[in-house]
């Protein structure tokens, strides 16, 4: 009975508080009438709040009890007193005598040296402190955990008043509630370009517009009735894990099924209703608690709980609401910018790329498979923003720089010109390229270069008119795999290749068989977990070892470039058998297309790429066997230094433009002209003017670029004499040479004789 008593109080007040929020009053009069009802509420003789500014500190915006005088006066330092130590743990305080604790910091002007007792709440929304609401008793008393309840249950309607900007006008210039202040992150960038625009979030955050409850018991019933429907849905999922469900796993969908049957879970949300929240409010109320907790815990393993554990409360957050059979997705804007948590690369697909600028995750590896979409469709993208999700309502403006792995949220309005310049000139620039596009790429000194498209997917094939390309130098069959939600099959293999090849209008494709494995996994093929997974059971060798998988995909290949020119090669070969069996593969499936009377390519010209650094030492074996190689330089020079081409911190370690790199690569090129073999580059060096200037000087003719990059390269190859450049370069290769630096020789070449880098 004790307990129904003490909680009648919150309902009370959220009622009185509701009233408040509806009159037409200013924010400064509604903010002191809602102090005045807290502390009378609470038996409190003090209630104040403080209200985090853009520059970290804490201003007294409102207070019954201290001094008014106090008002917008007292600023606390970031960090400072027992108010910055709410704000900074975002947790509750509850001290019987403040003054005895290490942080108390005395502030004279507000006259709180005659209070002992001490709750500090922080006011949270998605997990980020807004503000402090505080309340003070002159006797030395503990407040109950029903007091410690009601307090923070009172700051969530803080939180939105403080969240709707209504405060922003009681504020000095420079001095803004942080709330809707410029944020400022840097992340990973994994798609590069520069977006402009506005927020969509990916999975909406269920926006709670009603937080008081009008009768507790109808509320509780639908809290447990939501909970009984999420739990009955995970069951249901772990089922149909069972029969190869995409994308979310296992250990996730246990962790789920795990804190959703969590009794201290269940009992945090049935107290919060109980305060007098509605059932959703409850979960949000919850739910922001978890994230404060998420972005101070610094262990991978709790971290990733936490995340499992806020995903479940958005689960109920729209069973609550109702939005979980068949949301309908609104309408996205013109200039949308995604912002989630992480996403799935058919979800990015879904979205019409043309008002798509960019793309922020809170997760993302520049390997993750929604990022090399991203690259594909050309969305500037960055990665591994803590907590991006909860630091942007949608519709707030937003300015993604994939290049540099920046991210401005709400930016001023300076910094926003200034980006748009930058587009600008960049749309100039592009348009400078374009009228380039059916130049051929012959130097100075009249070498034609042979300028080539990689790709991936359906989506990229235009980039061969609207670049004039001479075709796709590779074509990463993986990309169909890895945005699929199950296995393609054979025939949706020939499909897609049918489609590719129609696409290119008779300009050349090679096709690069299945390259997966290592750190291109398949969510519905089940493989071994690897201690070096680049260095382990991937590419060609899985394709050998599962001879059934590249099978089929070799017969989808025969059969789309039925009548035409097929070109395939083969990734991460190592040793000359390895082709063979690969290549013999081919042969089988020919005779057996042959003998079922399909009709079959006209010509089949069958190479190999070059990325694992045995084979620099097989060269000639390898070059009598195939009709063209083609250098991986991502893998080459990965394998070249032992450096993981996808840890940021070796990744840019070793230069490309260095000796035994650059020696590297021009025992391939020279191999070929020996041989009389095509020699092709699509590593990502080919895509950057000054590498490519380096790559032609050492003898390579042909180069497969991102199609970002063709306007660029395309632009030094018609200004560079190639002669001048072998001349200066092939020296400083010498054994004998002086150690010369020759990124920037080649620099001050470009520079000197005008060749756009
Ligand atoms: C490479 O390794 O250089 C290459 C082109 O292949 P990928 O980047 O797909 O590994
Ligand atoms: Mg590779």
């Amino acid at each position: 009975m004790a307990v129904r008593g003490a909680l009648a109080g919150p309902r009370v007040l959220l009622k009185r508080l509701r009233e408040v929020m509806a009159e037409p009053v200013s924010a400064q009069e509604r903010l002191d009438k809602i102090v005045v009802l807290i502390a009378a509420n609470m038996v409190a003789e003090v209630c104040t709040v403080y209200v985090l500014r853009v520059d970290g500190s804490l201003e007294l915006y409102a207070t019954e009890g201290l001094s008014r005088e106090a008002v917008h006066l007292t600023v606390l330092k970031p960090g400072e007193g027992l108010v910055g130590l709410v704000a900074a743990e975002a947790e509750p305080l509850n001290l019987p005598d403040a003054q005895t604790h290490p942080a108390f910091s005395y502030k004279p002007e507000t006259g709180e040296e005659i209070y002992h007792s001490f709750l500090g709440v922080p006011v949270l929304r998605a997990g980020n402190t807004l503000g402090v609401l505080v309340v003070q008793n002159r006797a030395y008393r503990t407040y109950s955990e029903e007091e410690v309840e009601a307090l923070q249950t009172t700051a969530m309607v803080l939180a939105e008043m403080i969240a709707s900007g209504e405060l922003t006008a009681l504020a000095k210039p420079g001095a803004e509630p942080a709330a809707r202040r410029a944020v400022n992150v840097q992340g990973l960038a994994l798609a590069e370009g520069i977006g402009l625009g506005r927020v969509v979030l990916h999975e909406p955050r269920v926006l709670v517009k009603n937080f008081i409850a009008d009768d507790v018991q109808r509320e509780l019933t639908r809290l447990d009735q939501s909970v009984d429907t999420l739990r009955a849905s995970i069951d249901v999922m772990l089922e149909e894990e069972g029969m190869a469900r995409a994308g979310e796993h296992r250990d996730v969908l246990e962790a789920y099924r795990m804190f959703a049957h969590d009794r201290g879970w269940l009992h945090k949300l049935r107290e919060a209703v109980m305060t007098g929240l509605t059932a959703e409010a409850a979960v949000e109320r919850v739910q922001s608690d978890t994230r404060a907790r998420m972005l101070r815990q610094t262990d991978p393993y709790l971290r990733e709980r936490l995340h499992d554990l806020d995903d479940l409360a958005n689960r109920l957050l729209r069973e609550l609401v109702g939005l979980n059979d068949g949301q309908k997705r609104e309408e996205v804007p013109e200039n949308a910018i995604i912002v989630a948590r992480n996403m799935s690369p058919a979800a990015l697909l879904d979205f019409d790329r043309t008002r798509l600028r960019g793309l922020v995750l809170e997760e993302g590896a520049p390997t993750s498979h929604v990022a090399i979409v991203a690259r594909a469709l050309g969305v500037a993208t960055v990665g591994q923003i803590a907590n991006a999700t909860g630091l942007v309502d949608p519709g707030d403006a937003i300015i993604v720089d994939g290049d540099a792995g920046d991210v401005h949220m709400r930016p001023p309005p300076d910094l926003e010109a200034a980006y748009a310049e930058k587009v600008r000139l960049r749309a100039r620039r592009q348009a400078q390229y374009a009228a380039l596009r059916d130049q051929p790429a012959i130097s100075k000194d009249g070498e034609r270069v042979n300028l080539l498209l990689n790709a991936g997917l359906l989506v990229d094939l235009p980039n061969i008119a609207e670049t004039g390309a001479e075709g796709i130098g590779l074509f990463r069959t993986e990309l169909q795999f890895l945005v699929a939600s199950t296995l393609p099959r054979t025939g949706a293999q020939y499909r897609h290749y049918k489609a590719v090849l129609d696409a290119a209008d008779g300009k050349p494709v090679t096709f690069r068989t299945l390259d997966v494995g290592g750190d291109k996994v398949l969510p519905y093929l089940r493989t071994v977990e690897e201690e070096n997974p680049a260095l382990g059971w991937r590419a060609v060798r899985f394709g050998l070892d599962r001879p059934g998988l590249l099978r089929s995909q070799l017969r989808a290949l025969l059969r789309a470039a039925a009548g035409r020119d097929l070109r395939v090669m083969f990734p991460m070969v190592a040793a000359i058998d390895e082709f063979d069996r690969a290549r013999a593969l081919i042969e089988r499936e020919l005779t057996h297309l042959r003998r079922h009377g399909h009709a079959l390519p006209d010509t089949i010209q069958i190479g190999t790429m070059i990325e694992v650094p045995s084979l620099l030492f097989a060269l000639d074996e390898i070059l009598e066997r195939v009709d063209f190689l083609s250098v991986g330089s991502n893998d080459l020079i990965q394998f070249l230094f032992a450096a993981d081409r996808g840890n940021q911190r070796v990744a840019g370690r070793f230069d490309p433009l260095s000796p035994p790199a650059l020696r590297a690569l021009k025992l391939v090129a020279d191999a070929g002209k020996r041989h009389g073999k095509a020699i092709a580059l699509c590593g990502e060096i080919a895509s950057r003017p000054l590498e490519a200037l380096a790559l032609l000087a050492i003898g390579y003719r042909t180069l497969s670029l991102s199609p970002a990059a063709m306007g660029p390269v395309k632009a030094m190859v018609l200004a560079l004499d190639i002669g001048a450049a072998s001349r200066l370069l092939l020296p400083l290769l010498a054994a004998t040479a002086r150690r010369a630096p020759i990124r920037e020789t080649l620099r001050v070449f470009a520079e000197q004789s005008g060749v756009p880098i």
